[in-house]
């Protein structure tokens, strides 16, 4: 059987098949960046419609009661928590990725008085560590990297915090989060995890682990949009003790009372700082419906499988690259990414022929794949337009040598 019919078999049998047609993806192209910017649903044009029209347009201010926009952060935040093992209250839809971090690393480090290092790892996401960086800057912190076997060992009593991407961007090699949290707790620090390429493709167990803190991504995985509000978890027995720093009114125990001093609110609203974005809460809280309706277990599922049938495509086509990523699919996220000195030139030969991935440095060809809307078939068709580039040294071209500002 050629790879291609294993493929149109594969999947006939898959139970997601269908929900490839609840999203727009553009005739032509093969999308293997959903780890970067998810697709768009179809149900967001409509929902964001409605919300302009109707809630904005005809409701105006009234909205912010009739239309419960003023719930949308713990409401949507509400429907995370399953995804990630949380429980419902502790879990808010708000700001970005980087400032959910910066008030999460703060208040981490008020509840540790006497301990000031936050411990990472060297190639975290930058924005993880240059906030770090920041609260460095202010006399508040003191960053320390080690390599990830060396964590455990760096976790000395001067460690407040001990904060980790829990899928690597680059490599999207996992973290084991209930090793290294324990760890953590047992030197007296407190354990933060980034779950930007974790949530919404893969099963996370935040309670189970008794993670303290965690932040993630609201346009990879879950569809949000360009920009979309990310997400932040305060495990509940920290609802009194973390305190953050962007004391905005909607922290406030009573916003509407306009006092003059600040009171946080009880529970984990106190990590509100001013007012929500209402029309991109609205288009990630579709992007999070869908993901719960197709069952976080079944795109874990197939994420495993489609980045396992391409492997196994390209060597049925004598493709051999050096694979950076976990060898075992268990250990790594939904991504493969590939070491080529020409990973650019690569990335940009398949972007031209549809296949669209990215590049990251250094020498990087990285591949998502979102399990939500790909195919088998598309695994089988990468495979066929990467052989081709590689045989035909299709990426020596010059305009695929040329770099562009984001890549
Ligand atoms: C994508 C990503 C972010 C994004 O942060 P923004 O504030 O949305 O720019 C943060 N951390 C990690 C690990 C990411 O992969």
């Amino acid at each position: 059987m050629t790879t291609i019919e294993e493929a149109r078999r594969r999947d006939e049998a898959d139970p997601l098949h269908d929900y490839r047609e609840r999203f727009h993806l553009p005739k032509g192209v093969i999308y293997l960046d959903g780890n970067s910017l998810g697709a768009l649903p179809l149900a967001t044009r409509d929902r964001l419609k409605e919300v302009v029209d109707e809630e904005w347009g005809h409701g105006l201010i009234r909205s912010w009661n009739d239309a419960n926009w003023i719930d949308l952060p713990s409401r949507v935040g509400a429907k995370i928590a399953p995804l990630i093992g949380a429980q419902a209250h502790e879990v808010l839809a708000c700001d970005s990725t980087s400032v959910n971090l910066f008030k999460l690393i703060a208040a981490a480090l008020k509840m540790q008085s006497g301990r000031k290092v936050i411990l990472s790892e060297p190639g975290n996401f930058p924005t993880d560590l240059y906030m770090i960086q920041g609260l460095q800057q202010q006399g508040l912190a003191e960053q320390r990297l080690a390599a990830p076997d060396e964590i455990e060992a760096a976790l000395g009593e001067d460690v407040a915090l001990l904060l980790l991407t829990h899928t690597h961007y680059r490599t999207g090699r996992k973290h084991d989060m209930a090793r290294l949290t324990a760890a953590a707790h047992e030197a007296g620090a407190l354990a933060l995890w980034d779950l930007s390429h974790s949530c919404g493709a893969m099963p996370v167990h935040l309670n189970e682990c008794d993670a303290d803190f965690a932040v993630g991504c609201g346009y990879k995985y879950l569809n949000g949009g360009p920009g979309a509000p990310a997400f932040l978890y305060a495990a509940e027995k920290h609802h009194i003790d973390a305190e953050q720093p962007l004391t905005g009114w909607l922290g406030h125990k009573q916003p509407f009372a306009f006092e003059d001093d600040y009171t946080p609110a009880a529970g984990v609203e106190r990590m509100l700082a001013g007012t929500p974005p209402i029309l991109g809460l609205s288009a990630l809280e579709v992007g999070v419906d869908l993901v719960a309706e197709m069952g976080i277990e079944r795109l874990y599922a197939k994420s495993q499988a489609l980045s396992e049938f391409l492997r196994e495509c390209l060597s049925a086509r004598g493709v051999e690259l050096d694979l950076v990523s976990p060898d075992d699919p268990s250990e790594r996220g939904s991504q493969l990414s590939f070491r080529h000195p020409e990973a650019y030139a690569i990335s940009q030969a398949l972007i031209a022929r549809g296949v669209i991935g990215d590049y990251r440095e250094p020498e990087i060809l990285r591949l998502g794949f979102a399990p939500a809307y790909l195919r088998f078939e598309d695994m089988a068709e990468t495979a066929r337009h990467l052989a081709e580039i590689l045989e035909s040294r299709e990426y020596e071209r010059a305009e695929f040598n040329e770099r562009a500002a984001v890549t």
